[in-house]
């Protein structure tokens, strides 16, 4: 099977449908990244087949099931997952990619603007501080992170950008369960519910992997996220 044809069994397995178009997207921006890692660290994994199962189909796979054009976050972005994969399937996206490290930014910028990628902005920053700006608190429907936090810790991250009634979405893997337990408390205190956890199966990958749905249900109280590191060392 060669890289395209793994890419769509994947894309069908997983449920989504794409074009050519999208297709040829997906493997631009593959190129992209395994081009720029050689000057920069953006990712362990150098082999497309492998890249086509733990990035592309990975990132899609996270897609919660809800339509319409969005206002969507990719906090801590890195290499730009899941949010770029995300964004090429669903083009209406305006999606901002937020991170800590600039020069991850540079290079998510400079490849957007390359594949004619519309409607997407970085914003540069820790969540803890930039959660607290007007501009960005509770602005978004959809909350994507992914290889970031435990749980409790990701959801201080994520929670005040959200809107009320939005998603945050987060992949997990084998310690799914024991993360969502040690979450309960955060989920008290942050005013959100447990809206789905999801088992995914990605084609020739055996890696045990979960998405799970959290919905906000209120407002954030003025006092999250805590200062820079707390949410990290103290988890609510
Ligand atoms: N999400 C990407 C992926 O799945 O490949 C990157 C994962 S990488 C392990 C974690 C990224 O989160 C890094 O790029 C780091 O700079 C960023 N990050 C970690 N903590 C953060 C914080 N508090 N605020 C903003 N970015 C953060």
């Amino acid at each position: 099977m060669n890289e395209d044809q793994l890419l769509k069994e994947g894309l069908k397995n997983v449920g989504v449908e794409v074009s050519q178009e999208q297709v040829r997207q997906l493997m631009d921006y593959m190129d992209l990244v395994l081009e720029e890692n050689k000057v920069m660290n953006l990712t362990a994994i150098t082999q497309p087949e492998e890249f086509i199962q733990k990035h592309l189909l990975d990132s899609i796979s996270m897609w919660p099931g809800e339509a319409s054009s969005q206002k969507v976050l990719d906090l801590g972005t890195g290499g730009g997952f899941p949010g770029i994969p995300l964004k090429i399937v669903h083009p209406d996206w305006d999606l901002v990619l937020l991170d800590s490290t600039l020069k991850k930014l540079k290079f998510l910028e400079k490849a957007t603007e390359q594949m004619e990628l519309d409607q997407v902005s970085t914003i540069h920053g820790r969540a803890e501080d930039l959660g607290h700006e007007e501009t960005y608190r509770e602005a978004f429907d959809l909350v994507f992170s992914r290889a970031v936090a435990s749980l409790n810790t990701l959801l201080e991250y994520c929670i005040p950008f959200a809107k009320v009634g939005g998603l945050v979405v987060a992949a997990k893997g084998p310690k799914c369960r024991e993360e969502l337990e040690a979450a309960k408390n955060a989920m008290k205190k942050l005013h959100c519910v447990l809206e789905e956890v999801r088992e995914v199966q990605i084609p020739g990958d055996e890696a045990t992997r979960f998405v799970v749905v959290i919905r906000k249900t209120k407002t954030t109280p003025a006092i999250y996220p805590r200062k820079q590191g707390l949410p990290g060392k103290k988890p609510l």
